[in-house]
């Protein structure tokens, strides 16, 4: 159990230096900002949608701890080439991986590599900071007024 926990540390150490798909789009139809006051993390989201609803491209910028930058990194790498639906549901199950109360039997099923923030449970102080990216893609996703269109 401690190796898998070392395992999840070095994805999380390692994501959080080296973030994927950090910097602004130069070609996107939605983005949002996010913002976790507890702890000061910044982050604005960028998404390109097909008339399909598949999610072509997706990056972020922005600043913040370890926690929430390993979160948007590893958030962005599994949206690409879902489709908005899949998007919502992989939101529903990394909230609930994250926040409900835990059910090994089920806990981060069909999430993948984010499945490392499983821990974080462990430490309420630190769910918002694993969570903002969620947030943010969520009301990029759904909120009418943060839609920005580039075209
Ligand atoms: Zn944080």
């Amino acid at each position: 159990m401690s190796e898998l926990r070392d395992l999840y540390q070095e994805l999380i150490v390692d994501h959080s230096k080296r973030p994927r798909n950090f910097g602004r789009l130069p070609d996107f139809n939605y983005c949002a900002e996010g913002y976790n006051p507890l702890c000061g993390d910044k982050l604005k989201l960028f998404l390109k949608i097909d008339e399909e609803g598949v999610i072509r491209e997706v990056s972020f910028e922005g600043s913040g701890c370890a926690i929430s930058t390993a979160s948007a990194s590893l958030m962005t790498q599994s949206l690409k080439g879902q489709t908005r639906e899949k998007a919502d549901a992989l939101f529903e199950t990394f909230h609930a991986l994250i926040t409900g109360p835990r059910d090994p039997a089920k806990a981060g099923k069909g999430l993948g590599k984010l499945a490392v923030f499983s821990g974080v449970s462990e430490f309420p102080a630190r769910v918002k900071c694993a969570t903002l990216a969620w947030h943010t893609l969520r009301s990029a996703l759904h909120d009418k007024n943060k839609v920005t269109s580039t075209e």
